[in-house]
């Protein structure tokens, strides 16, 4: 599908649920977030439906997020449906790692191609206090068991904060010195639940490239490059690094993504509140019909670009947001990053 910007919309993110077992002090308020019902959250089976229709329309790319989805029970069983899905040609995970360790070989049984673990610091007091209460041991163990299990492919995601891990962009990236990973530092985005941190604590992407560029020589990889970050290898390193500047470099005229909440709405956007009730469909007459109609919607109405700039809570398009409180409550962890 070719939305009117001329982006061609390939790529769904899937949240499959929005609870989460860390509380990163970026994406969640202390308390946590009021969790959907339940009763609201979409089923496998439902899940597999809005795939199997979104790729008829041409999605070859799906990623499975949250919160963190290796809470949702069984998340093996749902890969090994979507793998059946004709068109689909990966398969990708993004995950904080920490249970990774007792799902990564049946993640690849079922048919995993990828995983991104997101992981923002390397020192474990910090890494406590970033995630209030999560082990590093934990997430490095699950970064281990999915290499030896085949997906070898890895990313580790760390979102970059000033005065709190700009001071690791080194040590990350001496991870790559030894390993084929690739590390990709992301620039923090506003929600309606950080503003009282954000203006403090943004580090730009090109800093962190900057201050890696002091280790060697930044050869880009211009073929890596089909997502949103810029692809560099250090001279005589193994393993890749990722910038990905949403507010320093804004990527909206290539973004080809569309994202399913794990109650079921549509979000063509990642910071806009306006979204399509899927959900509705799965119960009504021809809902294949029906699906096709509402994604093909989404994507005639995907906005030209994000509105980050604007000053305060609620920075993006929230006028679809049922009250002010509501926008103030958005969350990362409710549509999957
Ligand atoms: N729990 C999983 C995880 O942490 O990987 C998946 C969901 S999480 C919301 C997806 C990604 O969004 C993570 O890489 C996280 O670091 C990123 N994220 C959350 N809040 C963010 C923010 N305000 N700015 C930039 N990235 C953010
Ligand atoms: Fe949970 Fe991921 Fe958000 Fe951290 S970033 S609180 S792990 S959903």
């Amino acid at each position: 599908m070719i939305d009117k910007f001329s982006r061609k919309i390939d790529y769904l993110r899937v949240s499959v649920t929005d609870r989460c077992n860390l509380r990163c002090v970026y994406c969640m308020p202390e308390q946590g977030i009021i969790h959907k019902q339940p009763a609201d959250i979409l089923s496998f089976e439902q899940i597999y439906k809005i795939v199997k229709a979104a790729a008829a329309l041409g999605v070859e790319k799906v990623r499975i997020t949250g919160g963190e989805p290796l809470v949702r029970k069984d998340l093996p069983l749902l890969i090994r449906k979507l793998r059946t899905i004709d068109g689909l040609k990966e398969i990708c995970l993004t995950t904080n790692g920490v249970y990774l360790s007792d799902y990564a070989s049946a993640l690849k049984e079922a048919g995993l191609d990828r995983i991104n673990v997101s992981l923002d610091s390397l020192n474990p007091e910090r890494f406590r206090e970033i995630t209030r209460g999560g082990s590093l041991e934990a997430a490095l163990k699950g970064i281990d068991a999915a290499l030896e299990a085949g997906l070898s492919a890895l990313k580790i995601n760390a979102v970059l904060l000033k005065d709190f891990n700009s001071d690791e962009v080194i040590d990350f990236a001496f991870l790559t010195k030894a390993r084929p990973l690739q590390v990709r530092f992301i620039e923090y985005m506003p929600t309606g639940v950080n503003h009282f941190s954000y203006d403090k604590s943004f580090f730009s992407a090109q800093t962190a490239k900057a201050i890696c560029g002091g280790l060697g020589e930044l050869i880009p990889l211009d073929s890596c490059q089909t997502g949103p970050a810029e692809i560099f290898k250090i001279k005589g390193f193994s393993g890749t690094l990722g910038f990905i500047s949403p507010i320093s470099r804004p990527f909206c005229g290539s973004c080809n993504k569309l994202r399913l909440t794990s109650d079921g709405r549509l979000r063509n956007c990642l910071h806009s509140a306006k979204t399509i009730d899927l959900k509705k469909a799965l119960y009504g007459d021809n809902p294949e019909v029906i699906l096709s109609g509402l994604i093909a919607q989404a994507i005639e109405l995907k906005p030209k670009a994000h509105n980050l700039s604007q000053e305060g809570p609620g920075r993006g398009d929230f006028s679809d947001y049922a009250s002010a409180a509501e926008a103030e409550n958005f969350s990362m962890c409710q549509i999957g990053g």
